[in-house]
């Protein structure tokens, strides 16, 4: 589970990283919206952690950006939580009706907030930050092991970022660009050819029927197998 965490403030950031660092996850801490916005693009994250007062502008702008697929390689569904003093009713309601997943007050306590990014996570994912499993195939983040009926699948950088990307989002197409932007950081000439290339490398190595082709669009991990057999 890799975690965009935007927050101005030294000591409670440091705090936030080195709590979900405890828990495994990999965070990426930035300071100001700028960097957030390039965060995304360029590594893109499977959860935000939003502070809304920052040096560079307000919190709810980059989720406005976010909701509205607006921030390169985003899909639009991340999820995020907002991390703000900003404590009155409307301030809540504003950052929830402007597509805030989640709400927490500082000051906090960091068994809270560690207890409801692994709710979001499950909410959003299925899981909760450690295993995804479909269908046989399991694939552990601490570990970056994949295995598939419990033999272990070897996997390049680029393909076990593909795989992840998939299994985080089953039963949701993701699209060519998307794949690309996220997984295949600066490979800007032949993205398209180097996708299909890691693609079908990671087809081989975990066996055929995981993963469905959208003709044109993306690809797609289902849940449930083509056909509907378990
Ligand atoms: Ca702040």
């Amino acid at each position: 589970m890799k975690i965009l965490l935007i927050e101005d403030d030294l000591d409670l950031g440091n705090g936030v990283r080195i709590a979900l660092s405890e828990q495994g996850m990999e965070v990426v801490w930035v300071r100001t919206l700028d960097d957030a916005t390039r965060s995304l693009a360029h590594d893109g994250c499977d959860l935000v952690l939003l502070d809304l007062g920052l040096p560079d502008g307000d919190g709810l702008t980059l989720l406005g950006q976010l909701r509205r697929n607006k921030v390169p390689g985003d899909s639009g569904d991340l999820p995020v939580l907002i991390l703000s003093a900003r404590d009155t009713l409307d301030d809540r309601l504003s950052g929830l009706d402007g597509g805030a997943d989640d709400y927490l007050v500082k000051p906090f306590v960091l068994a809270e907030l560690l207890s409801r990014v692994r709710a979001l996570a499950r909410r959003s994912y299925g899981f909760d930050g450690e295993t995804i499993e479909v269908r046989g195939l399991v694939l552990h983040a601490p570990t970056r092991r994949v295995s598939v009926a419990g033999r272990t699948v070897e996997l390049t950088a680029s393909e076990y970022a593909l795989l992840k990307m998939l299994m985080m989002r089953t039963d949701r197409v993701l699209t060519r660009r998307v794949l690309e932007e996220q997984t295949l950081p600066g490979s800007q000439t032949n993205a398209s050819n180097t996708l299909d290339v890691h693609m079908a490398n990671l087809r081989r190595k975990i066996g055929e029927g995981y993963i469905r082709t959208v003709r044109g669009i993306g690809y797609v991990i289902d849940l449930q197998a083509p056909g509907g057999a378990a």
